[in-house]
């Protein structure tokens, strides 16, 4: 599933390929895209220039010169393809940007659960979004005033767009891992030196090129993830037994005995 690096990382080779040039049609292909963005709707960005290409949560926003935005979500499986609209097209693509200088952009996507739709200027479809999980100034106060009316646990609470933009299941389960904090804890009840720990650690998960040397760095070459998928398997740190549980609906995998935070 692209999570924030994966959907940075699109984001910026989507920018690589298509910033500054000409839109020559936007066209879904898939039946539930049509729905959404039929072809009255997609003519809009006919001959608009892409302005600028921002990833907010997991949300990419090409914004066109005419004050409409094209706003794109990956879902569980989706990704871009960048090619040449000479080409044939990828059996899975769900939707493409043809670009006036012969680049394809394709939306690609095995289960087509992607979503491609433009938003007029001054209008956002976009859902409540709390501030970026990357955001380098994020800090404990800030988590600390969102959480303190959430009356659930501090897994769920920071996979919540509306708490921290961006944050999935992965390395939500591995930032708690990291900061030792028990997944179940109630989110409200976190002390600001657990937060503190929990925003270095969120901070550290994320941004896998600037790893500090350390624990999680020398962990993470020895296996994927820390604890993500890992339900049975031995804890890197305590050698405890990695667990899984449901929360939210979702798997959430933990160490008992060292993440007791
Ligand atoms: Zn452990």
């Amino acid at each position: 599933m692209p999570e924030l690096p994966e959907v940075e990382r699109a984001a910026r080779a989507l920018s690589k390929a298509a910033l500054g040039k000409t839109i020559e049609v936007v066209r879904p292909i898939h039946p539930s895209l049509k729905k959404r963005l039929p072809p009255t709707k997609a003519r809009r960005a006919k001959g608009r220039r892409i302005e600028s290409i921002e990833r907010r949560g997991k949300h990419q926003l090409l914004k066109l010169d005419s004050g409409d935005t094209i706003v794109v979500h990956f879902r569980m499986n989706g990704d871009w393809e960048i090619g040449s609209v000479n080409e044939p097209l990828d059996r899975f693509a769900r939707a493409v940007i043809d670009l006036t200088d012969g680049t394809r952009i394709s939306l690609v996507d095995r289960r087509a659960l992607s979503t491609i739709s433009i938003d007029r200027e001054g209008s956002s479809s976009l859902p409540k979004l709390g501030r970026e999980a990357s955001d380098p100034t994020l800090d404990a106060a800030y988590l600390a005033g969102v959480l303190q009316r959430r009356k659930i646990a501090i897994k769920p609470a920071i996979m919540d767009q509306a708490v921290l933009a961006g944050l999935g299941n992965i390395y939500a389960a591995e930032a708690l891992w990291e900061s030792q904090i028990d997944p179940r804890s109630p989110s409200s009840s976190m002390s600001s030196e657990t937060l503190a720990k929990l925003v270095d650690a969120i901070r550290l998960v994320l941004s896998p090129r600037n790893r500090r040397p350390g624990r999680y760095t020398e962990m993470r070459n020895r296996s994927r993830f820390a604890v993500y998928d890992r339900e049975g398997q031995e804890c890197h740190r305590c050698g405890g037994t990695i667990q899984r549980i449901v929360q939210a609906g979702r798997s959430t995998y933990f160490c008992p005995d060292c993440q007791k935070g």
